[in-house]
């Protein structure tokens, strides 16, 4: 691998047009060799919340990054015990990539989180931080000296989460051109959350 590598983290439950966007779009900014998905295994934030299963969200993420050459999946955090801990994905991956200093996308909302995630002055120092604007989120308002120690790309502001998707799916609507066909289609086929109430908390990890 010449080119760096974007670490792109998420529970992925499901994948979405605004995460696939967004990854497309930091690539070129970052002129970044390839996208890695890792969907969580255990998300330290969303660990107690009903969630699919995690071979559910990684086939997911997998169907949505077919034929995009730049794009692929890791199944790193699925395979790890324990919970998945973003700082323990980057030093993995990094070492994977014989020590180079990986790209780590964020959206803004995960910023405003950041000081609650494991050892995030490991990540600011061992990752290349960048991170995704976001509807109702401002990057420059983030949190003490964490603005000054990251890259805010200039990815277009899509309105779009995960939770919209589940509560159209449960409400009977629509989400054709919001994921792709593929991802649709599965979850169609498993049903997916159809039945589900909303988690309150609306952290990543
Ligand atoms: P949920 O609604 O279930 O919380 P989500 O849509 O935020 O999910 P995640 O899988 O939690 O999706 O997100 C993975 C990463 O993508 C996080 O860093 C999150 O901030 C980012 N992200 C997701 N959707 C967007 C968006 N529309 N704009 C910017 N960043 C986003």
């Amino acid at each position: 691998m010449t080119g760096r590598t974007v670490i792109f983290g998420g529970t992925f439950d499901p994948i979405h047009i605004a995460h696939l966007a967004l990854a497309e779009g930091a690539a070129d900014e970052l002129g970044a060799e390839r996208v890695l998905f890792v969907p969580a295994g255990t998300p330290p934030h969303k660990g107690g919340a009903r969630l699919s299963a995690a071979k559910q969200r990684l086939r997911m993420v997998e169907l949505a990054v077919l034929g995009n050459d730049r794009f692929a999946v890791s199944r790193v955090e699925i395979d790890r015990e324990g919970r998945s801990y973003a700082v323990d994905t980057i030093r993995q991956i990094a070492r994977e990539e014989n020590g180079g200093r990986p790209l780590y996308l964020i959206g803004a909302d995960s910023l405003a989180d950041l000081g609650s995630w494991r050892e995030p002055d490991a990540i600011l120092e061992e990752a290349e931080v960048v991170v995704a604007p976001r509807p109702g989120f401002d990057p420059e308002r983030a949190p003490g000296d964490r603005r000054g120690r990251v890259r805010v790309l200039a990815t277009p502001r899509l309105d779009l989460s995960a939770t919209a998707i589940r509560e159209k799916v449960r409400r009977g609507e629509s989400i054709r051109y919001l994921v792709p066909d593929a991802v649709r289609d599965y979850i169609e086929r498993h049903g997916l959350y159809v039945e589900r109430k909303e988690r309150g908390d609306g952290a990543a990890g």
